[in-house]
């Protein structure tokens, strides 16, 4: 018997007016796993993401982190969350050590110098930590999301392009850091459109079509196909707006 999930959502649809951006999406998240989201533009993944991370209400159906509902115990559960958003919700006004600091209080965990270091370090934000988030470039804002969510201590990770617009070096370095988080038991839900730095340890990707879940496809799965080089075709098929792939393996 394995462990209760760290995330689970069950059932959750959203609308807007009358386009449905999410339908009935269930979905599971255990210590130690890394989940990747896909999907082409508006199949739903920020949507998904946004509920998770209490950022916005569903219509229906529920999401928990750590066994808490993400409305009703919203402290609780956000208390678990690491999460670096598609577009930017940072204070502008404060600093990036400000921010990592706001964020751990807000959390109620301790904000530990040295793990700051290392991630201000990791993301080569070393320099700009006393700056202004807002005077920073767009990709360095980016690193700070990251710095604020991973000196937290999460136990759930949510990523939404987590990597978008940062440079090769940060972006492996900070692909390498939720890898090796993954072993001391941090769950990972990804969103990305390119899973080249994470398939190594995927545990599986997560299809979304049209709001709808399409297809689940295990990491040994995708290894495979790495392995055979032929990760980049997969991806293209399951980003092409007129269908989902046909091929599909076992569910999460
Ligand atoms: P991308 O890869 O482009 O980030 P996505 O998979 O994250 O796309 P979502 O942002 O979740 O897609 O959008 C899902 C659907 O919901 C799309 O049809 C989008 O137009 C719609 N949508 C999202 N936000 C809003 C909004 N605020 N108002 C109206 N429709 C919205």
């Amino acid at each position: 018997m394995s462990a209760p999930p760290v995330l689970e959502v069950r059932g959750l649809g959203k609308s807007y007016g009358k386009r449905a951006a999410l339908r009935a999406l269930e979905l599971e998240v255990a210590a130690g796993e890394l989940v990747a989201l896909v999907g082409e533009n508006g199949a739903g993944k920020t949507t998904s993401l946004a509920i998770i991370s209490g950022q916005l209400v569903p219509d229906e159906g529920s999401a928990h982190i750590g066994g808490d509902d993400v409305f009703e115990r919203a402290r609780a559960a956000r208390s678990r969350l690491g999460y670096v958003a598609q577009g930017l919700l940072l204070p502008p006004y404060l600093t990036v050590r400000e921010m990592a600091q706001l964020t751990c209080r807000l959390k109620g965990v301790s904000l530990e110098p040295d793990a700051l270091d290392a991630m201000l370090a990791l993301t080569s934000l070393g320099e700009d930590a006393d700056r202004l988030v807002g005077e920073l470039s767009h990709g360095m804002q980016r690193k700070a999301a990251w710095v604020a969510a991973l000196v937290s201590k999460p136990a759930l990770l949510v990523l939404d392009e987590g990597l978008a617009g940062l440079d090769a070096a940060s972006s492996a370095a900070l692909a390498g850091e939720v890898l090796r988080r993954l072993d001391d038991g941090l769950a990972v839900l990804w969103a990305e459109h390119d899973l080249e730095l994470l398939v190594e340890r995927l545990t599986r990707v997560v299809v979304l079509h049209g709001g709808e879940l399409a297809e689940v496809v295990t990491g040994d799965v995708l290894r495979e196909e790495a392995a055979a080089g032929k990760l980049a075709e997969r991806m293209r098929r399951w980003t092409s707006t007129s269908s989902s792939s046909s091929s599909s393996e076992s569910s999460s």
